[in-house]
């Protein structure tokens, strides 16, 4: 329902994860019925998720203390696929823990997804179409040990509506998106960039964005942004300030 993702500095800070807290407070108008983060360190992916609103995460960060980090992911879910549990949340995890992903919308061609790597020994601990997209993402990420390929391969095997959101470990300076039917924007910040569903998922921290368009794939660091189309070619993104006014 709502999305938000960061990458900043090399040097591991609190940072990421106060970004997407703000940006997680500022989506919460949307409506939402779990909430949950990642954030990326080269050691791993520290997560958590809670049913409910947004203070149950907040409650579950004060007590696990989540390690600094580099880049983050943040969602508020709004349950299609699996009721609104703690596990069906968001993000899910996938990789062996190395890899998260957030995701809005509905993948229409799940079940026979889940068929696909079910086969290939998969095990899924949720009811989501998302974890689905996880698994794939990680067999893809296996296949090319880069995050945006993986991502563009996926997208190339979904049908339906999504923005998604990936980080993985082995690139804990990276931040991966997508979209289709659904909303996906870039913030860009001084030495940070970031992504969410809407301006307001990083209005406090920059008012410059770009749009992106239709079956996009953006690649976030610290101080660069790509946007490719889904045959890999590189697309020229349109700036704009965000002006509340207007
Ligand atoms: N279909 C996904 C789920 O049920 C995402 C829902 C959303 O847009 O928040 O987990």
């Amino acid at each position: 329902c709502g999305i938000v993702g960061y990458v900043g500095p090399a040097a591991p800070s609190q940072r990421p994860l106060e970004v997407i807290v703000e940006g997680l407070r500022r989506l919460e108008y949307r409506g939402y019925d779990s909430a949950g983060v990642a954030v990326t360190t080269p050691e791993g992916m520290a997560s958590a998720k809670k049913a409910g609103k947004l203070a149950n995460l907040l409650a579950e960060l004060e007590r696990r203390d989540l390690p600094a980090g580099t880049a983050a992911i943040g969602h508020t879910r709004w349950a299609t696929h699996g009721g609104p549990t703690d596990v069906n949340a968001h993000p899910h995890l996938a990789g062996g823990g190395r890899l998260a992903l957030i995701h809005n919308g509905i993948i229409e061609n799940f079940a026979q997804l889940k068929a696909e790597l079910g086969e290939t020994g998969v095990e899924f601990l949720s009811e989501t179409d998302t974890e689905v997209v996880a698994h794939l993402l990680a067999r893809y990420h296996d296949e090319t040990q880069n995050l945006t390929e993986a991502m563009r391969l996926t997208v190339g095997r979904l049908e339906g509506a999504f923005t998604l959101l990936a980080t993985h470990a082995d690139e804990p300076d990276t931040v991966v998106g997508a979209r289709r039917n659904s909303p996906l924007v870039i913030g860009l910040g001084d030495g940070e960039n970031f992504l969410g569903s809407d301006v307001s998922a990083f209005i406090s921290s920059t008012r410059e964005a770009m749009e992106m368009g239709q079956d996009q794939i953006v690649t976030i660091t610290a101080d660069q942004v790509r946007v490719i189309d889904t045959d890999g070619n590189p697309v020229e993104a349109r700036r704009y300030t965000v002006d509340w006014d207007a």
